[in-house]
């Protein structure tokens, strides 16, 4: 059975069936809505239902509240349609890469720290990876398993992909690049994914915050800005419990050198770490330079949590238009909804 799906403010009009998610149509149908973790954890892809029924899915209430369903609140990631529907979401600019999957070669790995890898992919010959900067790829295992990763670099050299790949101990594919992985071993990927990229049609300073791995897309973003000599504005904020977790240091503070702030945070240093600089949650930090951000966009990338508190304390404290937040938040991702194209 399949429903008609209105998208408020700009009346598009995609058609979805009973059994799939609100969010997979729109973007099989080219109606780029906005998603993070594509599982229901990070909250990005919120919309309002203003007419119609939905069937929400296994949403948890810190990510969609009881009284949030009750006002018309749903992630679109999870809802399915239960009859036509208006909805109210922001929609990203028509700027829509192709998803391409591809095989790549593990052209080179790194240990940054003990528990973070650095990957070089390589693609075939003439193959290339177009990707906006901050968006990311899903390896694909076998089994029919997907894991959301980063792309660390800024798109350019783009049959060259970077991950930064922090080690979950008993995880289905991290585990794998810490024991099995070497160079030359192929994979199978899809990507470009996601609406964590900079917004180019921007004037505003940014601000832009990682906890450990989470550096990835800031990395990529930085880079992309510097290519093109931007004359924005821009702080870093680089957040870790020891030193350990800033595993690219060095690089990042080379960044300071083409006028970018930088501020390294740790929640929990290290006797041997002699660590003199800013203590505490990274996001914490930026607040108390920044308490006033309303002509500010902010980026921020890292674990759940952080990204949560980030959103709540930036808009709700800081006065952060809540439309120049953006944040992936590197949620576990045991399932992927987010559909692949052939
Ligand atoms: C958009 C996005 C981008 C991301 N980018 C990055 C990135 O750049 N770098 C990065 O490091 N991470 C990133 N992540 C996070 C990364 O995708 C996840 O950490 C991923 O799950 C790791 O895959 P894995 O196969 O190693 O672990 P998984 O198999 O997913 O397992 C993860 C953890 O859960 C435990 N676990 C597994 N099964 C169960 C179970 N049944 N019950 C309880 N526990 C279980 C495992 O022991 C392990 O500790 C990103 C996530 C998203 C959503």
């Amino acid at each position: 059975m399949a429903f008609q799906i209105t998208v408020l403010p700009s009346q598009h009009t995609f058609v979805a069936e009973a059994d799939e998610t609100i969010l997979n149509a729109a973007l099989r149908q080219g109606v780029m809505l906005p998603y993070g973790c594509g599982d229901g954890a990070c909250g990005a892809c919120r919309g309002k239902v203003v007419s119609g029924e939905v069937e929400h899915g296994s949403v948890p209430s810190h990510v969609l509240s009881a009284q949030e369903r009750a006002a018309g609140g749903a992630l679109l990631c999870c809802a399915k349609a239960q009859s036509d529907l208006e909805i109210e979401a922001r929609e990203l600019p028509a700027q829509r890469l192709a998803v391409k999957t591809l095989p790549a070669r593990v052209h080179r790995l790194t240990l940054a720290a003990p528990d973070v890898m650095l990957i070089e992919l390589k693609l075939p010959p003439g193959e290339r990876l177009q990707f906006l900067p901050g968006q990311y790829i899903e390896i694909l295992l076998k089994g029919g398993a997907r894991r959301a990763f980063s792309l660390a670099n800024a798109p350019g050299d783009d049959s060259l992909l970077q991950l930064h790949v922090r080690h979950l101990p008993g995880g289905l594919f991290t585990d794998q690049v810490f024991t099995t992985m070497k160079e030359r071993d192929i994979l199978r990927l899809s990507g470009p994914h996601g609406s964590f990229y900079l917004r180019e049609d921007s004037a505003k300073p940014m601000l832009l915050i990682a906890g450990g791995t989470g550096l990835a897309p800031i990395k990529a973003i930085v880079e992309h800005a510097i290519g093109e000599r931007s004359a924005r504005p821009m702080a870093v904020y680089w957040g870790g419990r020891t030193l350990a977790d800033l595993y690219l240091l060095p690089l990042v503070q080379q960044w300071q050198a083409a006028g970018i702030r930088f501020v390294a945070v740790l929640s929990e240093p290290a006797a041997s770490d002699h660590w003199s600089g800013r203590s505490g949650f990274v996001h914490a930090a930026a607040m108390a330079d920044y308490p006033d951000l309303s002509r500010h966009q902010v980026y921020v990338c890292g674990s759940g949590p952080m990204v949560a508190a980030a959103r709540r304390d930036f808009v709700g404290q800081c006065h952060l238009p809540e439309d120049e937040f953006f944040a992936d938040s590197f949620e576990v991702s045991h399932a992927s909804t987010v559909p692949v194209a052939g």
